[in-house]
């Protein structure tokens, strides 16, 4: 894997995010958007119950700020960060929008089989890889320890 040492940074961040998340009564997932000398951008969490909206993921809400505030040049140049990998809409989106490179926590493979564990249905959507959604990014992932910090955000996130 291609890791630098701003990736755990930037990681450390999706996974506070998506606690932050989980704790709003939302999904547990957390992104950044970093420009190409490590500057974050924007971040955003999930707000599917707090919106009201099941499409409110955090990698679609920054597709659509990298949109609205960058030339192409400079989404190609960037970096989404995010707790859990993206989605097929999402991966869709990003690649739509000519993002760049993409690193997350855990794996849409890892989540699937730990929502299968944990009793939960699946999700509306197959858990394919981003690169099976979009083959031409260059997508980084599962990075432990996060992807294990990841399971415990989603274990404390069930219905008790
Ligand atoms: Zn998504």
């Amino acid at each position: 894997m291609e890791l630098n040492s701003m990736d755990e940074v930037h990681l450390a961040r999706c996974v506070a995010l998506a606690r932050a998340a989980a704790d709003a009564g939302d999904g547990a997932f957390g992104s950044i958007l970093v420009d190409s000398a490590g500057q974050v951008l924007a971040e955003d969490l999930n707000r599917e119950t707090t919106a009201g909206d099941p499409t409110a993921h955090p990698e679609l809400a920054l597709v659509r700020w990298a949109i609205a505030s960058l030339e192409p040049d400079a989404r190609a140049a960037s970096t989404v960060y995010t707790s859990g990998e993206h989605c097929p809409m999402c991966a869709a989106a990003h690649a739509w929008a000519g993002l760049g490179r993409i690193v997350y926590a855990a794996s849409s493979a890892q989540l699937a089989q730990w929502r299968a564990g944990w009793g939960l249905p699946s999700a509306p959507v197959r858990p394919l890889s981003i690169n099976e959604v979009a083959p031409g990014i260059t997508a980084v992932g599962p990075v432990p320890p996060f992807d294990d910090q990841m399971r415990e955000v989603h274990a404390n996130a069930l219905p008790k």
